[in-house]
């Protein structure tokens, strides 16, 4: 099918939304409540676009292209409209940025400089809603951020399958509540979806900003799953795990352990110094007492009952290239394949 885009006549096949077509054609047009991965719902209205032939604007995010459509997606009424969609949403809103985790990384902190909005200029006269405790203590809720879009909701529903969250009240009272948080599984998808600074988390919050931190992709050692994710390092530090829509054989989706358990890598009980068991306890030893010691004690059990009575163990809080180095002295340094790794639970 033909359709034009600001000017441009694009060829596409049937079927797409107008957001996918004009995203893939470079045309660039804000959203707040879209997610790849969850099914489009239009609630936040960033996305109109003015279609030639209908007298209002329609959501790009879940409207379907057809053949002949004419689509303006930056007009000055658009552009007013989505003006006045982001007003809305800072009714009440703390605008508390410089304390705010999502500050430098916030889509409603970049569209609101975008399009020019000094001020909050409408408030109501509401008592703001309570801090509640969120259905992990892993993640913090800040309902006076929140812009109710639903993405967290969706998330919890469409990605976890865990239906943990709802909208509740209505009107300026509405909120996100975590209704059934016995059946939360402390996934994060929800903090990962929301695209302000309502859900943040409690591990790393005012770590670093997201500017200071550099982002390495890398691969979960917890499982053999083998999930993707990015550390986020700040001044050698590791502050916190964030993934990225699509990324990996986890297409950006994570499980509690690869979101939130990274804080062993700094912590000062890791053993730094080798333990040789004696009298029933431990006593700390030289690399060098320690290397000579289980050296001896490996040949006389290998001359003794053969190498296959020797098994190794691998950690997945080593790094990759560690738990490649242990099979390798496994198999041929000992001379078995008695070789595991707790990440293929
Ligand atoms: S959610 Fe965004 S706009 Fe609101 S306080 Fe946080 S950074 Fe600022
Ligand atoms: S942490 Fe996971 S299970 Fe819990 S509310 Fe968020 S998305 Fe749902
Ligand atoms: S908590 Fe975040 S994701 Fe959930 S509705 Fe509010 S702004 Fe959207």
């Amino acid at each position: 099918m033909r359709i034009t885009i600001n000017g441009r006549a694009i060829e596409t096949a049937e079927g797409a939304t107008i957001l996918k077509i004009a995203k893939e054609n470079g045309f660039r047009i804000p959203t707040l409540c879209h997610m790849e991965s969850l099914i489009p719902t239009g609630f936040c209205r960033m996305c109109v676009v003015e279609v030639n032939g209908l007298q209002n604007p329609v959501t790009a995010c879940n409207t379907p292209a057809v053949d002949g459509m004419v689509i303006e997606t930056d007009t000055p009424k658009i552009r007013e409209i989505r003006k006045e969609v982001l007003k809305f949403m800072l009714v009440n809103h703390p605008l508390d940025c410089p304390v705010c985790d999502k500050g430098g990384e916030c889509d409603l902190q970049d569209y609101v400089y975008e399009y020019g909005i000094e001020k909050a200029e409408y408030q109501v006269e509401i008592k703001p809603k309570e801090y509640r405790t969120y259905s992990t203590s892993a993640i913090k809720y800040h309902p006076n951020r929140c812009i109710l879009c639903s993405r967290c909701i969706r998330a919890c529903r469409e990605i976890a399958g865990r239906e943990v969250l709802d909208l509740i009240e209505t009107g300026f009272r509405a909120r996100v509540e975590a209704v059934r948080p016995e059946r939360c599984i402390s996934c994060g998808e929800c903090l990962a979806a929301c695209p302000v600074g309502a859900l943040t988390e409690n591990v790393s919050s005012l770590k670093g900003r997201k500017w200071q931190a550099k982002r390495v992709t890398t691969v979960c050692g917890y499982c053999g799953v083998g999930c993707s994710l990015e550390v986020n390092v700040v001044r050698d530090k590791l502050i916190k795990v964030t993934t990225r829509e699509g990324l990996g054989t986890n297409h950006g989706t994570l499980c509690v352990k690869g979101r939130f358990g990274f804080e062993f890598v700094q912590s000062p009980e890791r053993l730094n110094t080798p333990l040789i068991r004696e009298n029933g306890g431990f006593r700390e030893a030289s690399w060098d007492e320690a290397l000579t010691y289980m050296t001896a004690k490996l040949k006389e059990i290998k001359e003794k009952d053969g190498p296959d009575s020797i098994a190794g163990l691998a950690s997945a809080r080593a790094t990759c290239e560690e738990n490649y180095l242990f099979q390798k002295f496994i198999r041929a340094a000992i001379g078995t394949n008695n070789i595991d790794h707790c990440a293929r639970l």
